[in-house]
């Protein structure tokens, strides 16, 4: 049908595909009444792109004028919908090729005085911003940010949206809240699912089992805090990519992330645990080796790396990720310090690498690698009960005590 359309003059023809996959979306929505705009000309929409990870997933779309929009979501499959006034689509098609959290993204024209998107999604999502700024050179661009949400969610926006008006368009979780009494710990089982992680020297047992074990012990104990509340980021043995944990952080509005292993090392004699804190700069080469390592994750399961969450440059976002960080030390110097003459530490236990899964600008975060699964007498203690519950209980002491003290400094 496209070869049909060879020799007609470029605008044209991509007016006619547009139109085409317009009257294709509008078919597959047929029940949907679409938004009135007032009727005018076509604005040209001359550029477009997508980033971002299956956590978080932003589009971009440039306008030669300001475009006016409106935002659905529907079901079945889920999707978002993005009503605008008539509208000219003349960048290429791969500019707009669905990743993230998208799998399929379409756009055309919907008659004379409208154009609509169509967003079909992976799981479900909800957008956290929908807004058309001025760009400094030409036009304005319209800036879609979708993140990861809970089924129940997606259930009580379609529910709750009303089709005469736009969608609501919820803020972002951000993180810290002290303030609601409560302090909220994001306890993370290392990998999951598909991504194993390392084994056990002897008995095979997989890292992500271990991790997982250890996780519920630690959030059990956690919760018998006076004030504090843990939640496990994985709660059963499913893959979750490093962003997504993150999210699922941010989203429940922890005030702190801790994040298990249990890795192996080429050094078989090497054992102690060992905390970690994320810079960019590798504090040795173990450390560096670990966390490109650990990294390599969300790749074992399918997951591109190329291109991290939409970040923006932001003073405020650097000081909010050096006092960030300053915390994550202030913890990571605690559980040693619990640690210190109760569980085998490794030298120099406190190390530094970039850690994807460390990196929530605004949340206190730390690995901790209990023990290395390639050392015989770390893989005893990591399956032993008693050491486990131990070493949660330690741990959960470290937190209480960073805790009393963030409280008494204002948050
Ligand atoms: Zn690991």
């Amino acid at each position: 049908m496209i070869g049909r359309a060879i020799g007609m003059p470029a605008k044209a023809k991509i007016l006619r595909i547009a139109r085409r996959i317009g009257l294709l979306a509008a078919l597959a929505i047929a029940t949907v009444s679409t938004a009135a705009f007032a009727s005018q000309q076509p604005i040209l929409a001359f550029a477009a792109r997508v980033a971002g990870d299956d956590a978080r997933t932003r589009v971009v779309i440039d306008f030669e004028q300001k475009p006016d929009f409106v935002i659905h979501y529907v079901d079945g499959p889920e999707r978002i919908i993005v009503d605008l006034s008539a509208s000219a689509f003349g960048f290429p098609a791969g500019d707009l090729a669905p990743r993230g959290l998208f799998k399929d993204i379409r756009y055309g024209t919907m008659g004379s005085d409208s154009a609509r998107m169509v967003f079909t999604v992976n799981r479900p999502v909800k957008l956290v911003m929908a807004e058309v700024q001025k760009n400094e050179e030409r036009g304005f661009r319209l800036v879609l940010d979708a993140e990861m949400t809970t089924k129940e969610q997606f259930a009580t926006i379609l529910k709750s949206q009303d089709w005469n008006t736009s969608a609501a368009v919820l803020p972002q979780d951000v993180g810290p809240v002290v303030e609601d009494g409560v302090f909220t710990v994001a306890v993370d089982a290392g990998h999951g699912g598909i991504d194993a992680g390392a084994s056990g020297a002897t008995t095979k047992t997989p890292e992500k089992t271990v991790t997982l074990d250890f996780a519920r012990l630690l959030a059990e104990r956690l919760n018998k805090v006076d004030g504090v509340k843990a939640f496990l980021t994985r709660e059963e043995d499913t893959f979750l990519s490093l962003s997504q944990r993150v999210t699922i952080a941010r989203q429940k509005h922890a005030d702190l992330f801790i994040s298990l292993h249990a890795d192996t090392l080429a050094q078989k004699d090497i054992r102690g645990a060992t905390i970690y804190t994320l810079s960019d700069k590798a504090s040795d080469r173990m450390a560096e080796n670990l966390a490109a390592r650990e990294n390599l994750s969300d790749q074992l399961a399918g997951f591109s790396i190329d291109s991290g969450p939409p970040e923006v440059a932001d003073i405020l976002l650097d000081l909010t990720r050096r006092e960030t960080q300053a915390f994550s030390v202030a913890l990571a110097d605690n559980v040693v310090k619990s640690f210190e003459g109760q569980v085998g530490l490794i030298n120099n236990p406190h190390r530094q690498a970039n850690f994807q899964v460390l990196r929530a600008p605004d949340i206190p975060s730390v690995l901790l690698e209990m023990g290395f699964l390639s050392n015989p007498e770390d893989e005893k203690l990591l399956l032993d009960e008693g050491w486990r519950a131990k070493v949660a209980a330690l741990v959960a002491d470290a937190v209480d005590r960073y805790r009393r003290r963030s409280v008494a400094n204002g948050g």
